[in-house]
């Protein structure tokens, strides 16, 4: 059958809409996917025949539970925890978890989806998959996280394992987390082994893993402007987000020379003309990870900053914007005024913070544009060497880790603009993480037949 004969785009996104329903976020990340695709493969007729993107899109299992806990005052609470296994092509599902209100399924399921791409662009082999429950641990108790983190795994436990699935950390879930989660899955099972990735490095952790996603961002970032024959030195960064990702790109940033301006929370941002420098750094990672206080307590502190409460930091004017807190944090009128102020380079730290209105207003603009699956890669690369250090039972050092994440970095941009390159000088990276992502998946699941 001729390619022509097979569905277009637009039929393709029907069916996603139609089985998926009331699940926005998953149809918006296959959408953007899809319409790389699609192009891509126009002359290949072994995809189509293969339904290789509709079975990437349906995820291969999702497990759906209830986590029972006790909270201070002896009441029971109930949460839906939830574990989606993507696609396992080219390796044992990898991704984390995330803790939030505002997980439900349909943001699992576009978490999953992206990290298939996103895992493969490393070159290791890790499939993808998401998970976490619609628990806030914001105003919890250490021994509440613990009850819920140990409930949880007490039925994840019997779906993961080091060549199964391998879950990490995401929002919500930080070393905390892992920590309790590691012990409940040991004392269950009666095994070490690395099921888990971002642990603590008393216990099989990488030197690397905390800081290797804001890191990576900034590296990507680097090489983006490299590209075009600029650095990162010089430049204002404007940075959402005050959690793990946003800290560790603020300090990468910093270090390279640039100066960041603001840093947020779901309360709002803050804005400091001053710059945001190593020690102010170290103080909101004091801030978040250990009096697990706000963001605005920040211009309380260092009085010349402003606390904007209820606002997102876009309209502070900069040459690197960094989104590093969330999903759609930046629509289309946001990513104008960032051009409008004349932003250079765009790199994402978090999963889809741009939406595909955003994205358009990036590419038209034709502004150095990093989507999340191939800017933020660089903390599920070095939980990938993680999983290599716990089977070896070996350890490197900060310094060895440095080095593979500034090359792991490198080859994902490499491999962008191999796809990406328009031709005119200017690199669609989304299509080249998309078109790289897709093809080692799809050539693997090509070789399985119908499985
Ligand atoms: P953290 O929980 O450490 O921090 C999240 C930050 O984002 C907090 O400042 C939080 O503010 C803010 N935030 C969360 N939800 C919202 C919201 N709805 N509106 C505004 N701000 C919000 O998470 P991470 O730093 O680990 O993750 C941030 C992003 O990076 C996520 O998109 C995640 O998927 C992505 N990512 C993370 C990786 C990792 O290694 N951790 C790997 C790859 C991607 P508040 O405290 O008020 O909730």
């Amino acid at each position: 059958m001729p390619v022509s004969d097979h569905v277009n785009l637009e039929q393709f996104m029907e069916g996603v809409k139609k089985r998926n329903p009331g699940q926005a976020e998953f149809v918006q990340a296959v959408h953007e996917v899809a319409q790389d695709i699609f192009e891509f493969m126009a002359d290949k007729v072994e995809y189509h025949e293969a339904q290789i993107l509709r079975r990437i899109a349906e995820p291969d299992r999702i497990v759906s539970f209830r986590v029972c806990w006790e909270d201070d005052n002896h009441n029971i609470r109930v949460q839906r925890g939830w574990r989606v296994q993507n696609n396992n092509a080219i390796g044992p599902y990898k991704g984390g978890i995330r803790f939030h209100p505002s997980v439900t399924e349909s943001v699992l399921k576009f978490l999953a989806f992206e990290q298939t791409f996103k895992n493969s662009l490393t070159g290791l082999p890790m499939g993808g998959g998401k998970g976490g429950a619609n628990f806030n641990p914001k105003g919890k108790s250490d021994a509440e996280v613990m009850r819920f983190c140990q409930s949880f795994m007490t039925e994840l436990y019997r779906h993961i394992g080091p060549d199964t699935d391998v879950p990490a950390g995401d929002i919500g879930v930080g070393g905390r987390e892992i920590g309790y989660m590691f012990g409940q899955y040991k004392r269950i099972t009666g095994r070490w082994e690395g099921v888990l990735t971002g642990k603590g490095q008393e216990y099989g952790g990488s030197q690397m893993r905390p800081e290797a996603t804001g890191y990576g961002a900034v590296y990507f970032l680097q090489n983006m402007l490299k590209h075009q024959g600029m650095d990162v030195e010089g430049h204002t960064a404007v940075i959402s987000g005050s959690g793990n990702v946003a800290t560790h790109a603020a300090e990468k940033i910093t270090q390279l020379g640039g100066k960041v301006l603001t840093l947020s929370d779901s309360g709002g941002f803050i804005h400091d003309p001053d710059g945001i420098d190593q020690e102010k750094i170290d103080w909101v990672k004091n801030l978040k990870n250990v009096k697990r206080g706000r963001i605005s307590e920040y211009a309380d502190h260092f009085t010349n900053a402003s606390f904007h409460e209820g606002k997102r930091p876009w309209d502070v004017s900069c040459d690197l914007a960094l989104p590093c807190a969330t999903q759609n944090e930046l629509n289309e009128d946001e990513a104008k005024t960032l051009v409008d102020n004349g932003v250079k380079g765009v790199s994402e730290g978090a999963n889809m913070p741009t939406t595909l209105d955003g994205v358009k207003v990036f590419h038209d603009a034709k502004i150095l544009y990093g989507p999340g699956k191939a800017a933020n890669a660089g903390g599920v690369a070095v939980s990938g060497l993680e999983m290599s250090q716990n089977s070896e039972r070996i350890s490197w050092n900060h310094e060895r880790l440095g080095e593979m994440l500034t090359d792991l970095m490198e080859g994902i941009h490499e491999k962008c603009t191999e796809y990406g390159d328009q031709g005119d000088g200017y690199v669609d990276y989304v299509k080249g993480a998309n078109i790289a992502g897709f093809k080692k998946v799809a050539d693997a699941m090509l070789a399985f037949g119908v499985v």
